[in-house]
Parts: structure tokens; C-alpha cells; sequence
């Protein structure tokens, strides 16, 4: 799964925090190649309000979520 994630080098980018999913360190990607992050980083700053609800929507809006993807308890 891949996420354009141009318009997240910002001073807000929600790469300038820790991913509370893998530990990886405020300015580093969670995958190195292609570069990426996990969701959980981007939720972490919609959060701490640090991203607006139209920015985390757009993000939202460019997954692609197959029929086998889980939903965890919690999340709805
Ligand atoms: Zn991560």
C-alpha cells in the first residue's frame, strides 16, 4: 500500500514525531524504500492536533483497502 506523502514534508509533518506503532525516530520513515510511514503516525498527529481534519482525510482518502483487510476491536 503507498501514500503520496509529498504534502507531508511541512513543519507539521507527522514524520516529526515518534511512530507510536514501530518506535522509528522523529525525521525518519518507518520503511526506508519506497520511504513511508505507518498510518499510526499520521493518526498520532491528527490527535495531538497537530494536522486539521480535511489534512488527515485526504490522507485517509488515498488508501486502498482491500476486502481482506482487518478492522481491529477499538477502531470503529
Ligand atoms: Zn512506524
Amino acid at each position: 500500500m503507498q501514500v503520496n506523502t509529498t504534502i507531508t514534508r511541512t513543519a507539521q509533518s507527522p514524520r516529526d514525531r515518534k511512530c507510536p506503532l514501530c518506535g522509528r525516530r522523529p525525521g525518519r520513515p518507518c520503511q526506508r524504500k519506497p520511504a513511508g510511514d505507518h498510518l499510526a503516525r499520521f493518526l498520532d498527529a491528527y490527535t495531538a492536533g497537530q494536522l486539521s481534519h480535511a489534512y488527515i482525510a485526504l490522507v485517509l482518502g488515498e488508501l486502498v483497502v482491500t476486502r481482506r483487510a482487518v478492522i481491529l476491536d477499538g477502531a470503529r
